[in-house]
């Protein structure tokens, strides 16, 4: 845990997926990213994370995304790589001594299955929000979108996992740039999809940063290394552009979303460009 303002700050291991690492890098040649991520195994998969954050203050707890689901089909989930065996996202909230129950508030950075996916559960009555005493944020011109995404990522929309949000009356959409509460800023990015929300929890001369997807992994640092699941590849680059000098200047605390093999880092200006400092560990697991 770190604290920053009056918020304990903590990182939460939803579960574990693949995805294949040339899809994960565009452009990147194999032998630079496997250098820089790690080895991709037989089906050229590379280990990803679903980190979630758990922002507390006392009277609000807040879940910022929630992983992947644990009701995709056997062949979805095998498709992905997808597996709680080693964290889950209960399990990971139960070791800091909460429930589903005790959330207050979901902020969604934007509504692709691997972040929204643990919004929702499933029993014989139908869909219903996972979260039960929460209200679930997402901004307007995002939630527009994911219904009506272009082909390029209209896969990666699965309406049974945020409709039931809408259904059930606990979706609070926003508009912008937000300070959606005490401290806590969000910020629209157009890169990967339309209208993610990045998100930054800021006291005095601390910040941590969550970029979601605009920067998944550590190794997703440097300005060229990008997704090819982007819908506009160059508008991430600038957006990297735009945020890359302010957290190097301000030294802000970056967790990686999707990154299995760290939590989070600073950033630092390098001789070929910004490039990562030490590993930082906010919250500690077993395995
Ligand atoms: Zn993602």
């Amino acid at each position: 845990m770190i604290k920053i303002g009056n918020y304990s700050v903590d990182v939460i291991e939803s579960g574990r997926f693949g995805l294949d690492g040339g899809a994960m890098f565009g452009v990147v040649p194999k032998a630079l990213w496997e250098r820089s991520y790690t080895k991709a195994d037989e089906k050229n998969r590379i280990p990803m994370a679903a980190k979630a954050l758990l922002l507390r203050d006392g009277t609000n707890t807040i879940l910022v995304d929630t992983g992947n689901s644990p009701f995709m089909s056997e062949k979805e989930q095998s498709i992905y790589g997808i597996s709680f065996d080693q964290f889950s996202i209960e399990r990971s909230l139960a070791g800091l001594g909460i429930s589903a129950h005790d959330v207050t508030h979901v902020l969604l950075t934007h509504l692709h299955f691997d972040h929204v996916g643990g919004a929702v559960v499933t029993n014989d009555d139908g869909l219903f929000p996972r979260f039960t005493n929460a209200r679930y944020i997402v901004q307007t011109e995002h939630f527009q979108y994911a219904q009506d995404a272009t082909p390029k990522d209209r896969a990666s929309f699965i309406a049974s996992m945020f409709m039931p949000l809408e259904e059930h009356k606990v979706l609070d959409l926003v508009e912008g740039e937000t300070e959606v509460f005490d401290g806590i800023f969000v910020e629209r990015v157009y890169g990967h999809t339309k209208a993610m929300q990045t998100v930054r929890i800021t006291s005095g001369n601390k910040t941590l940063f969550y970029p979601a997807d605009l920067m998944p992994t550590g190794a997703h640092v440097p300005i060229a290394y990008g997704m090819a699941y982007d819908n506009f590849p160059l508008t991430t680059l600038l957006e990297k552009q735009k945020y890359l000098p302010r957290i190097i200047e301000e030294e802000w605390i970056v967790v990686f979303e999707h990154d299995a093999l760290r939590q989070a880092a600073r950033i630092v200006q390098g001789v070929k460009g910004p490039q990562l400092s030490d590993d930082i560990i906010i919250t500690e697991y077993d395995n």
